[in-house]
């Protein structure tokens, strides 16, 4: 990944300011996640001649054909999500890095897998600038994390064909699980509630587009 531009001055965070008012503008109400972003500087995770893209409301590569999320979907997944501070929030698909910031900033300990070693390696390098304490993983979002189960919360920033079961197994009583669930262009944002061991409550959000989450083999190996 090229260098990183990792000085925070007034007119990004002028910028950023701007786009947090244009998400409470677009329907987004919880001032812990607005709060978060607003700290977070978004344009730390972009190569430096992409600057002027960190604050717009727009999805952008970050290299291996993916993409770090438009911020209106970080900030509705995350809504969704309902984090508070010292919960344990795995995150599938840490792509920039940028969400597990964002709950990171919230007060999470966040557990974050990523399937292309590339991303995983970049943002490795990157982390201690970032100041939050992100345990990175390198592997496969369909199995979890089971030696750090139960969750409170687990949040998938990909493409799900279908919910994991594994994910499913590792959420707490209480817990609540948010994926974009579809096999096509489109996903319908999906959250799990776990009521009790046995029982599941589910909802949905309306559509929204990520890059498909992969399969077994990495697209880099
Ligand atoms: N949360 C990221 C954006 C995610 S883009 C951010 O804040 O920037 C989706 C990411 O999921 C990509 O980095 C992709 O490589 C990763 N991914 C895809 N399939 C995965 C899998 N099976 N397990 C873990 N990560 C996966």
């Amino acid at each position: 990944m090229a260098s990183i531009i990792k000085t925070d001055t007034f007119r990004h965070k002028g910028l950023r300011k701007k786009l947090i008012d244009l998400l409470r503008a677009k329907g987004i109400t919880d001032d812990n996640v607005l709060k978060a972003m607003n700290e977070v500087p978004r344009h730390f995770f972009f190569d430096s001649s992409f600057l002027e893209f960190a604050y717009e409301d727009k999805a952008f590569p970050i290299g291996s054909g993916q993409t770090i999320s438009q911020p209106y979907t970080v900030a509705f997944q995350t809504e969704l999500l309902q984090v508070s501070k010292n919960m344990h929030v795995l995150e599938v698909g840490t792509g920039s890095g940028y969400q597990a910031s964002v709950l990171a900033e919230m007060g999470a300990k966040v557990f974050s897998i990523e399937r292309q070693k590339i991303l995983y390696e970049s943002l490795k390098t990157m982390n201690p600038p970032l100041n939050y304490r992100i345990r990175l993983f390198y592997g496969d979002g369909y199995a979890g994390l089971p030696a750090h189960a139960p969750f409170d919360r687990i949040l998938i920033t990909a493409a799900a064909p279908f919910i994991p079961e594994a994910l499913v197994n590792q959420l707490g009583v209480g817990g609540i699980l948010v994926a974009p669930v579809g096999k096509n262009d489109v996903q319908i944002m999906t959250r799990l509630t776990r009521l009790s061991e046995t029982e599941i409550k589910t909802d949905t959000h309306g559509s929204f587009r990520f890059v498909p989450m992969l399969g077994d083999k990495a697209q880099d190996e």
